[in-house]
């Protein structure tokens, strides 16, 4: 029986590439493993499956009574809805430990980097693998993306010695200029809905019981969004209400001025002030050289609200 890979709701390239990167190495040493996702493809990670000949991982939403790969997540709000029924036979993940248990052993490879395919790397290292150029490529992008072309402050020696080899791989020169292409795509918001945007890089968090939602958009200059706030406003506001949470946040990430202004929609705007020691105006406020919502914002926000 095959066994699935995938990564979180909303997948983000590190998601969607590591379910591709990590069933080949799998099939490699003997496991049957698909690659799947949970949900649609950005136009970022489109760029990159385009880029290096893939197509993307069948959508599988439903995966009881399957043996599945958790990719780049262990949070039950980041996982399918039967994720209980299915069996998780191991993950590899770069965030903080969630709340996912299980009732058998797993394989676990879980680390403190930048990003799940710098993982995904040692693990073909440990097994002896050799990765394919096109999927070298891709965990590259992987890679880039997560570390925001290494400026993250969740960037580590780990990743940028994983991009240098797999830069030797995939026979790419010029590793920076990759990564401001992939962004460039990434900032091309123009033609998106304001649902597209607020979700497209979206996590659920519990928080004392609370549900928090935190989007993430990160551009090469953020007036592309200087007509859109009312619009983006609004359908956090529609969120907020649609899934009973109590908070709902967007991050307007300046890849490089390094910082991003925060949009704030929630029942109780002093917790997040109190969060970051700011004071919101019109909802808002610029926390420079805020990158990384893994590192930067959701500690901050789980010790306030706790
Ligand atoms: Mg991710
Ligand atoms: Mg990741
Ligand atoms: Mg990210």
């Amino acid at each position: 029986m095959a066994t699935y890979v995938f990564g979180h709701t909303n997948p983000d390239s590190d998601s969607i590439v590591g379910s591709i990167s990590l069933s080949y190495l799998k099939n490699q040493i003997g496991e049957e493993c698909i690659p799947t996702r949970q949900g649609i493809v950005t136009p970022e990670t489109q760029f990159i499956l385009d880029k290096f000949g893939f197509q993307a991982p069948e959508l599988k939403e439903n995966v009881a009574g399957e043996d599945v790969y958790l990719v780049d997540f262990s949070d039950l709000a980041q996982a399918p809805k039967d994720i209980k029924e299915a069996t998780i036979k191991g993950i590899v993940d770069h965030h903080k430990l969630g709340d996912i248990t299980t009732s058998t052993p797993l394989e676990c490879w879980i680390r403190p980097v930048g990003c799940s395919n710098t993982i995904v790397k040692e693990m073909y290292d440990y097994h002896e693998v050799e990765i394919p150029k096109n999927i070298a490529g891709m965990m590259l992008c992987a890679i880039l993306s997560d570390t925001v072309i290494f400026k993250s402050p969740t960037c580590t020696k780990k990743d940028t010695k994983a991009c240098k080899s797999l830069a030797k791989i995939a026979g790419i020169k010029d590793i920076k200029a990759l990564g401001m292409e992939m962004f460039l795509v990434k900032s091309a918001v123009q033609d998106s809905t304001p649902r597209e945007l607020t979700t497209r890089d979206y996590k659920d968090f519990e928080m004392a019981g609370k549900k928090v939602g935190i989007g993430q958009l990160e551009v090469v200059d953020l007036s592309v969004f200087d007509n859109m706030k009312d619009a983006l406003f609004a359908d956090l506001k529609a969120l907020k209400e649609q899934g009973n949470r109590h908070t709902v946040m967007l991050l307007l990430t300046d890849i490089m001025v390094e910082g991003s202004q925060l949009l704030v929609v929630s029942d109780d705007c002093t917790l997040i002030e109190k969060a970051f020691d700011v004071k919101l105006e019109n909802s808002q406020v610029w926390l420079p050289k805020v990158l990384s919502r893994k590192k930067q914002v959701v500690p901050f926000l789980e010790k306030t609200f706790n």
